[in-house]
């Protein structure tokens, strides 16, 4: 079997729809296992709506257009209408209840915004049964997805394979199961995170033990840099799901960085592909590259990026220093990406999130801090780079050229990654430069 992921374009409209339909057709001999996300658009209307019904105000309108999308791709696609209108009257009544105590912890948050996937998985489910395949639409929480109970990044629970694999023995048909949400073992919807689908299709696809687990987009695959960004940028064709999880995690949108977590463990290929495109073969993320297939790979970048310098009070005791900044990050949850230290200093970057205040507010009972938001971060990741000689000369060469300053750099760290650190409106540039240094010549 296969596992087919369809994104939120990929079921944005009937139109789209209808192509997924006929890919999913095409490959009815492979035993596809689909999963969905949300209508295109719609986990963000979602959270939109928890803070007008917050605010008081208005969300009854907003609400209205979402049950018209819904009621009119159902229309268009000739199935019916009214196959949603239990789900949206659920919905109506949560908003209903946010509105009236003015209070949506994380854990109501989870369940309003269940509802973009729990819609789109039985409109696409209708659909294919229109086109006269045999298909059921499924929550994941009722296919064994059983996650802990941290709101908006959810986990699978370590048995979560046994549990799936008994829940999907019953199954028949194309099963269309909704991404990013599942449920904790007091049964209240959990979500996994956003862009969390990639990762429930792999969850799946692990579980159910899937030949490949495919990543349907609307671009060509994977590129060695933002289309957006560089203008040559161009599709790869194979990537070690290091990479992939380097490139994900450090900025390139096409693929949840969880994703290669449940894929790893059991050796199951990823493809990335196209749906205005079926044809073509995307990019393939496995486990052991060829020799012909190491080297650069992609150049990525993320803005709003923060570095926080923490200057130790005295010069003694560096171990214990490192171990208190340590522990201040664990029990905030402060995710920390690039860091350098010295002697009586250690400088790292985070994202800036609701966490990281607090830390830096007790960083500083110990030591000195000084923070900085707004820089940009760039990373170009590829197997073996790390022992390419001339490689990181070659890199800094095209700043030097750019006249770019770098504040923080981490190479070697991992065989896969150099990452630096740039000033505010920079990494655009400096991911051009790259490019042309690294692809174009
Ligand atoms: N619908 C969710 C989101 O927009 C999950 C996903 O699309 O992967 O984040
Ligand atoms: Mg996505």
């Amino acid at each position: 079997m296969i596992v087919l992921k369809f994104g939120g374009t990929s079921v944005g409209n009937s139109t789209a729809i209808r192509r997924v339909g006929i890919i999913i057709k095409a490959r009815l001999e492979r035993a596809p296992f689909v999963v969905v996300s949300a209508v295109g658009g719609v986990t963000d209307r979602l959270f939109e709506l928890r803070d007008l019904s917050l605010q008081g105000q208005l969300w009854e309108e907003s609400l209205e257009r979402l049950c018209g999308l819904h009621r009119e791709i159902l229309a268009e696609l000739e199935v019916d209408v009214q196959l949603v209108d239990g789900l949206l009257a659920e919905l109506k009544t949560l908003l209903e209840e946010i509105a009236a105590t003015g209070e949506c912890d994380g854990r109501a948050l989870d369940h309003l915004v269940s509802f973009g996937e729990r819609m789109s998985a039985r409109i696409l489910a209708a659909h294919l049964q229109a086109e006269g395949i045999d298909s059921i639409a499924v929550d994941a929480f009722d296919a064994g997805l059983v996650t802990d109970g941290r709101p908006q990044r959810a986990r699978p629970l370590a048995d979560v394979n046994s549990r799936i694999q008994e829940a999907c023995k019953t199954l028949e048909g194309v099963v269309v199961a909704t991404g990013y949400i599942a449920r904790d073992e007091e049964g209240n919807i959990t979500t996994l995170g956003r862009g969390g689908s990639d990762y429930t299709a792999s969850i799946f696809g692990a579980a159910l033990g899937a030949e490949e687990i495919q990543i349907w987009t609307d671009v060509d695959g994977v590129m060695t840099a933002d289309p957006r960004i560089v203008e040559k940028a161009s599709p790869l064709d194979t990537l070690s799901f290091e990479e992939a999880a380097e490139l994900a995690f450090y900025g390139a949108r096409v693929i949840h960085p969880a994703t290669m977590i449940p894929a790893v463990a059991q050796d199951i290929p990823i493809r990335v592909l196209n749906t205005h495109r079926p044809d073509f073969p995307g990019t393939l993320i496995l486990g052991d590259l060829k020799e012909a297939d190491r080297g650069v790979k992609s150049i990525t970048s993320k803005s709003h990026v923060s570095v926080v310098n923490i200057v130790a009070p005295r010069m003694l005791d560096q171990y214990g220093f490192l171990a208190q900044v340590a522990n201040v990050f664990s029990r905030f949850e402060v995710v920390v990406d690039i860091i350098a230290t010295s002697e009586v200093s250690i400088a790292f970057t985070t994202q800036r999130g609701e966490s990281l205040d607090p830390a830096i507010a007790e960083l500083r009972e110990f030591s000195r801090v000084e923070v900085y938001h707004d820089r940009e971060q760039v990373s170009v990741v590829g197997e073996d780079i790390r022992d390419r000689i001339g490689f990181a000369s070659e890199v800094f060469e095209v700043l030097g050229n750019l006249n770019v300053n770098i504040e923080l750099i981490s190479f070697g760290a991992t065989r896969i990654n150099l990452s630096f650190l740039v000033g505010k409106g920079q990494a655009g540039d400096v991911v051009r430069g790259l490019h042309e240094r690294l692809f174009e010549q």
